[in-house]
């Protein structure tokens, strides 16, 4: 029977409740407890898809090709699993089901209530997935902070399962913030007893909390929150910041979280074995190379909207004992005030991301075109890979105004348009190119050279494609289509052979990255980095070796 571990959000949000989960989720793996970790987001948006990521960060694509909340991505990357769309209840996904079912008869002659109705329809969709995998520990982790309006029938569904499954098969943990005030640091919390008074309010009582705050928790705190929020001393964790969030599993194993949370599920003891891991973390923590990424966006004031995208870079860099440094970009910038180009001057390599809308775009477009220019190795992904056809069209083929039929309906040129399919699609959730496709890769080309396969799957999210009409002219001029999908008709890979490096993507490798396991097309970008930064450096001290 799978056992389930509640974990809740107290104080504010933005705490890194992922990527505690995920780490909670490590930690359990690593003792032989097979875990599945789901995801509540009680807003009442059925996903997250149309969400601007000023709003929730970037939007994680799942294999399955459903768009969840970027903690899908911890959970991928520490656990290197692959979750499916089950694995995320939303509100409006809940009520959605339940009011389909009103309509068809399902609770004929009832009034439908958030109690029962709604908790039921939470409580089936989350040991639904517990019945489908099967895990001996299910995680879920409920988005938001206690208090919420909106989070509050999740809540009561929690209480209730609590209740049916009995307190040795059901933990809650509650991750808090223990803020520190004034020149000393003093750590403060009061604000973690009133979230667990609320907690308690709702008849839930925290079995574990799980410290937040800028430094380690000193012992005093940890008495003091076990008396007032009724838990033993063991049961508070400190989890204060660190360097790198793969370091996180250790700091609370540290703490024993691993035991004392096996033998309050009644789960037998099995020795841990983070060896591996705190070698990996370790190595990362001194790495000797260093090589500096542009990343133009247009989120950068938001760093969570490209969170993959820098993960990946970093992984990469773990590979290639070279710590990635990312310069952020704001293509808006570059678009006011195209002199600002310059700013990319110090960099090893230029990356542009997935996107969508006009503004901005010409900044992206100018960054592409000085890659190309000054023979910077280049990775674009998905818009970066539009916009780079667009920037080719424009300066090498000639065709002035030419544009994605996105960003100017009008354009003379549509170099990219509109999938065919898409066409015919009215309602915008949920309806985009999504998941992972089949890819065919041509032999004798740069993507070859990267994936040392023919056929790869990797996960995508477009409406648009690069318009056939152009493909022969592009390719009669330079530009190599090395990989397509959907027999032929679609290009996924461009790459410009004479460049250094010059290459990118229609779909987005970045969510297959793994902490040891690089997407290869990111690891190969920031290689050609490394080698045209060492070329750079040979150039300017022609005596050095
Ligand atoms: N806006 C583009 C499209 O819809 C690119 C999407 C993306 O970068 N994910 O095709």
């Amino acid at each position: 029977m799978t056992k389930y571990i509640f974990v809740t959000g107290g104080v504010l949000s933005g705490l890194g409740k992922g990527v505690t989960t995920a780490a909670v989720g490590k930690i359990l793996r690593s003792r032989g407890v097979k875990v599945d970790l789901c995801k509540i987001d009680p807003y009442l948006n059925v996903d997250p898809g149309l969400m601007n990521p000023y709003q929730h960060g970037e939007v994680w694509v799942t294999k399955d090709g459903y768009e969840a909340d970027l903690d899908f991505g911890h959970y991928e990357r520490f656990l290197d699993i692959e979750l499916d769309r089950e694995h995320n209840i939303t509100t409006g996904k809940v009520y959605l089901q339940v009011l389909e079912g009103e309509r068809k008869g399902n609770y004929l002659g009832q009034t439908v209530q958030i109690i029962p109705h709604v908790t039921d329809e939470i409580k089936r969709q989350i040991t639904e997935i517990a019945r489908i995998n099967n895990p001996d520990v299910l995680l879920v982790e409920i988005g938001g902070t206690t208090g919420d309006i909106e989070g509050m029938p999740f809540l009561e569904a929690l209480r209730q399962l609590r209740m049916e499954n009995g307190k040795e098969n059901v933990l809650f943990v509650h991750v808090t913030l223990i803020p520190s005030l004034g020149t000393v640091g003093e750590q403060k919390t009061k604000p973690t007893q009133h979230s667990v008074k609320e907690l308690r309010g709702i008849g839930i009582q925290p079995d574990i909390l799980i410290c937040r705050s800028p430094r380690p928790l000193l012992d005093e705190t940890k008495a003091k929150l076990a008396l007032f929020c009724d838990v033993g001393k063991p049961e508070v964790v400190s989890n204060h910041d660190v360097d790198n969030i793969y370091e996180v599993p250790l700091v609370m194993e540290e703490q024993g979280l691993g035991d004392n949370i096996l033998s309050k599920l009644n789960i037998r003891e099995r020795k841990h074995d983070l060896k591996e891991w705190r070698r990996f973390v370790e190595q990362v923590k001194g790495l000797r190379g260093e090589v500096r990424i542009a990343l133009v966006g247009k989120y950068t004031e938001l760093r969570d909207s490209y969170i993959s995208v820098a993960e990946a870079l970093k992984h990469s860099g773990y590979a290639l004992d070279t710590k990635v440094d990312i310069q952020w970009v704001e293509a808006l910038g570059l678009e006011d005030d195209p002199r600002k180009v310059g700013v990319l001057k110090g960099a090893d390599g230029i990356l542009v991301p997935g996107g969508f809308g006009k503004r901005g775009s010409e900044g992206k477009i100018l960054a592409i075109e000085y890659a190309r220019r000054n023979d910077l190795p280049f990775l674009g992904i998905c818009f970066g890979f539009q916009l780079a056809v667009v920037e080719y069209a424009r300066n090498v083929l000639g065709l002035k105004d030419a544009n994605s039929s996105e960003l100017d309906p009008q354009t003379p040129h549509p170099v990219i348009d509109l999938l065919p399919e898409q066409k015919e699609v009215k309602q915008m959730g949920g309806t985009m190119r999504l998941g992972e496709i089949p890819v065919e890769i041509e032999p004798d080309t740069l993507a070859h050279r990267i994936y040392g396969a023919t056929r790869i799957g990797e996960r995508h999210r477009h409406r648009y494609e690069v318009n056939p009409r152009y493909i022969e002219e592009l390719e009669a001029k330079g530009l190599r289509f090395s990989s397509r999908s959907d027999g032929g008709r679609r290009m996924e890979v461009l790459e410009i052979p004479g460049q250094f490096h010059f290459l990118a993507t229609q779909f987005h490798p970045e969510f297959r990255s793994r902490p040891q396991r690089p997407a290869s097309v990111f690891k190969a970008f920031v290689e050609a980095a490394v080698r045209k930064k060492v070329m750079e450096e040979k150039k300017l001290h022609p005596q050095a070796r």
